[in-house]
């Protein structure tokens, strides 16, 4: 609906009162902010009249498009039943349901789910439990973690002490009781001539070194299985997840696989740690787990660490809450999503999809700025040489001059459609993106 004057009153008001997230509030003079009027499918639509195809799943969430139907009337059905109520002392059957599904489709021996309202709690959760484990098993000692170079586990503070993106850790230094990280197998860092395998096994190695010294106090190893997202779409060989398993068997160390981002069919498989042929301690879901619906996390643990605080001491339980915990309405989104996934056969569909973008994007992975292009799934990314002042931003503008929403990281570019996107669209992202390249070339 072409509505020009709504537009204007909308970017004012929003600026006036509303604070937005990772955003200096400042560059929206510059670079204003868009009004959005509606979403259908793999768009976006504003007032003015222009389309955007949501080329990063609205931050890594959208699986099955906007207003998806089946998500839209599972909601509305649970809308008029119970919209929510506290899941101390009380259960109800989405909560249920869900937690069943996921015991049954996750990687074996996962089969208590713990919820949590968005990612970095998820990550908190998985933290606390796993020291809280550890006390209670006698080892109160151990209480320092590990992640990879460039990881990223959220940003709240206990997350962001295992997260190592300087920009949104820095200002928090002296809040954060920052833990150490590990060489990441991202293959970009291979040497020349190296494999992508054989670094996988190099860095699996200095792990196993950093263990061997500290793994009396280290609880646990967090990891993005397969891609670091935040990293810059930084890809690994699936055998570091085969190796680092079994390092932290050998070192009593926890694995926790934040799969936050990559879970839910985004690496190919329903999860990446699936690739690796491991089952971790603790698998953290969220983003897509709603189809992109609604805030709702997921930390699914083993038997042996719930039975570590199944006591009569209410001091040994693991007491932490959150107010939304296990939201009936995120947990019918997600049940709706799940039933998508087996109706529509999507894991399969994605495979033909993901043949397809590869094999019309030739010509834009051919050109001469296009460097490291690479490929998991649902996910593409390259990097933009030679890298240009403000790249990241000039190219999400002239991406939204071609009806398209890139949201470059630094100077890599990424695709992370949604899963409805069909074969025309595809075209229109990369042959979009192409133009986008020449511009800014
Ligand atoms: C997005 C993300 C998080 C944090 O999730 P929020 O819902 O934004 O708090 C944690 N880990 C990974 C890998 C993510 O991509």
């Amino acid at each position: 609906m072409h509505n020009p004057a709504q537009n204007a009153d909308l970017i004012r008001r929003s600026l006036f009162s509303v604070w937005h997230p990772c955003s200096q509030m400042k560059q929206y003079e510059s670079f204003p902010l868009i009004p959005l009027e509606r979403g259908k499918g793999a768009w976006l639509y504003d007032f003015e009249g222009n389309r955007y195809l949501d080329a990063v799943s609205s931050w890594w969430v959208n699986l099955f498009g906007h207003c998806n139907p089946k998500i839209n009337a599972a909601i509305r059905d649970q809308l008029e039943r119970l919209e929510h109520a506290m899941l101390a002392g009380f259960t109800h059957e989405p909560v249920i349901k869900l937690s069943e599904r996921l015991r049954e489709i996750a990687p074996s021996s996962l089969g208590h789910c713990f919820y949590g309202s968005d990612g970095a709690s998820a990550t908190e959760i998985a933290l606390k439990m796993s020291a809280h484990y550890w006390r209670n098993m006698g080892h109160s000692d151990k209480t320092q973690f590990i992640s990879l170079k460039n990881s990223y586990h959220g940003e709240t503070l206990g997350a962001l002490s295992v997260t190592d993106v300087a920009l949104f850790r820095d200002a928090y230094g002296a809040l954060i009781s920052q833990q150490a990280t590990v060489a990441s197998p991202d293959a970009r860092l291979a040497d020349p001539g190296e494999s992508g395998e054989d670094y996988a096994a190099r860095c699996a190695q200095m792990l196993e070194e950093h263990l061997a010294r500290h793994h009396r106090s280290i609880a646990a190893f967090i990891v993005e299985p397969l891609v670091q997202g935040a990293a810059g779409m930084a890809m690994h060989h699936p055998s570091y997840l085969t190796l680092a398993r079994q390092i932290c068997d050998r070192y009593e160390v926890h694995l926790i696989a934040d799969e936050i981002a990559v879970g839910m069919g985004r690496t190919g498989t329903m999860f990446a740690c699936e690739q690796g042929k491991i089952s971790p301690d603790f698998l953290l879901l969220s983003k897509g787990i709603t189809g992109g619906y609604l805030p709702l996390s997921i930390v699914m643990t083993k038997d042996d660490i719930y039975q570590a605080f199944y006591d009569d001491s209410t001091a040994r339980g693991f007491l932490h809450s959150h107010s939304y915990t296990g939201n009936p309405l995120a947990c019918r989104a997600a049940l709706a999503t799940l039933d998508i996934f087996r109706q529509d056969d999507v894991l399969n569909a994605n495979r033909r999809k993901a043949e397809y973008l590869n094999r019309i994007s030739e010509p834009l992975r051919e050109m001469p700025m296009v460097r490291n292009w690479r490929n998991t799934g649902m996910i593409w990314a390259f990097e933009v040489a030679p890298s240009r002042d403000r790249f990241a931003q000039r190219c999400f503008q002239l991406g939204l001059q071609h009806e398209l929403l890139l949201r470059p990281m630094g100077n890599t570019v990424y695709f992370m459609p949604p899963y409805v996107v069909d074969e025309e669209e595809m075209r229109l992202l990369v042959e979009r993106t192409s133009a986008v390249m020449e511009r800014l070339a």
